[in-house]
């Protein structure tokens, strides 16, 4: 027999050094990034409410609805938006993926539409090319109460029109939104900031008037002047906004096509009785806006006033990123600022509509069959709640009753044999026993709905 191997022992020293250590678990943080935020069951009424109007609105007004990424090349932003902005100099999530694409999440809806305008040349179609849009995007901003890192926007753009009749159609789409959503105090402000042309005159001109204020300029207001001089118009600081109080105004300086045209929108939005004041200072914060701004304020009176949205008209935009030459305008609107609003002045959110029909059951034959009838009674678009993971009937009558159902189903052992349902008026409290056959009719007339309940499914936003 051979002599058995002498099994080597491991020297101490080595077992110490392979030991394998554990690296320790970074703690889990339970809560959302700063700036984001969760949208819980108690809020989704106003966001229906919100996505139901605006996609119905988005209907009538012939809008057809796009769904870009989330992510996109960020030179894409940086190009439309422009590099001197706030939004993509600080504000942009950017990052490098395995690949080595630099990509970014979208700060806004617009780049992302005229890229998939041109990337799909929808060119060859019909003109306006209206589009709706809708969905969060991200901003690396100080976060404040109606200011987040994530924001829902949901976002209108027309392609291929020049007429100022579009300007005036899409500021009457935003009011009739904002309007419809049971907000009736806003403001719409309106400005014209001119084209490449007259904009080049009127940027030299607000430059030396700048130069003369620089010392009572704060200091991001100093680096603007140099690249995107009419960002200073707009600046929040209270010494900026006294500084500029006697600067040159835009329109002052239009060219006169660019009049013509906001001369021709002040008429038409005349014409639609659409109250709007004229803004001189408002310039928007993106490169991308041509001729036509707007922006829409809520009217709350304790002095805090918030954005609810604003546009504008981009004719350059599509040619820039190399597209055809191709007029366009469109605007957003901030849907958290909505429902701020909206819970400031009490109106109404969706009120989705409510079981009026509690299916109980009783034993485990009963419990087995109960599935198949709740899904019998959707099919069939009755509505109907259920608690089929108690046993009691007792318990089970008392959630019917919580919920204030008209009608109960009551299927025990022996009604399971049967075939039959037991029927209790709830209000009443007057019990029959119907065949399963027949129950969906019954129920339909009991709860005298032809109309069935119709299930709406809308897209995630
Ligand atoms: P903008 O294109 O930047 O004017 O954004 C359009 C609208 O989105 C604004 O008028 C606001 O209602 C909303 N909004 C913009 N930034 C934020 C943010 N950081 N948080 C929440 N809402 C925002």
């Amino acid at each position: 027999m051979p002599k058995p191997k002498k099994i080597q022992k491991t020297p101490k020293k080595l077992v110490k050094k392979t030991r394998l250590v554990r690296p320790a678990l970074e703690p889990l943080v339970l809560r959302t990034l700063r700036g984001m935020k969760d949208i819980l069951p108690e809020d989704q009424p106003y966001w229906d409410q919100i996505r139901r109007t605006s996609e119905r609105l988005s209907r009538d007004w012939g809008f057809f609805r796009i769904d870009t990424p989330l992510l996109e090349f960020s030179n894409l932003f940086a190009r439309s938006i422009g590099e001197g902005t706030d939004i993509v100099e600080k504000e942009m999530y950017t990052f490098t993926t395995r690949g080595g694409d630099k990509v970014a999440l979208r700060p806004e809806l617009t780049a992302g539409n005229c890229r998939a305008y041109i990337q799909h040349g929808m060119n060859i179609l019909p003109k306006p090319v209206k589009l709706f849009s809708s969905g969060p995007v991200y901003r690396y901003d100080r976060p404040q109460e109606g200011r987040y890192r994530e924001h829902y926007q949901i976002n209108f753009d027309a392609f291929g029109e020049l007429d100022p009749i579009l300007d005036a159609q899409v500021i009457q789409v935003a009011h009739r939104l904002i309007q419809s959503l049971g907000i009736k105090t806003f403001q719409i402000q309106v400005n014209s900031i001119g084209c490449a042309d007259c904009r080049k005159d009127y940027r030299d001109l607000l430059i030396s008037y700048l130069e003369s204020k620089k010392n009572k300029l704060c200091q991001d207001c100093r680096s603007r002047m140099e690249n995107n001089p009419l960002r200073v118009l707009d600046c929040k600081e209270d010494k900026c906004a006294q500084a500029v109080a006697g600067a040159p105004q835009s329109i002052d300086h239009l060219c006169e096509e660019c009049r013509t045209h906001f001369r021709n929108l002040l008429e038409y939005l005349d014409e639609l009785d659409l109250p709007y004041i004229i803004n001189p200072r408002l310039v928007r914060g993106l490169d991308y806006y041509t001729k036509t701004v707007f922006e829409i304020w809520s009217g709350s009176e304790e002095g805090k006033k918030n954005a609810l949205g604003g546009g504008g008209r981009y004719d350059k935009l599509i040619k820039n990123m190399g597209g055809e030459d191709t007029p366009a305008i469109g605007f957003a609107l901030g849907v958290e600022r909505l429902i701020l609003e909206m819970k400031r002045v009490q109106a109404k959110p969706y009120r989705a509509p409510k079981p009026r029909v509690f299916l109980a059951q009783l034993g485990s034959l009963a419990k087995k069959k109960s599935l198949r009838l709740f899904s019998e009674l959707e099919k069939n678009g009755i509505m109907a709640a259920e608690s089929f993971g108690r046993g009691s009937l007792k318990s089970q009558l008392k959630s019917a009753s919580r919920l204030g159902v008209e009608i109960t189903l009551i299927l025990g052992q022996k009604e399971t044999l049967d075939g039959t349902v037991i029927v209790k008026n709830m209000i009443t409290g007057v019990q029959e026993t119907v065949s399963v056959e027949k129950l969906v009719d019954i129920i339909k007339k009991k709860l005298k709905t032809d109309s069935v309940v119709v299930h709406h499914i809308t897209q995630g936003m």
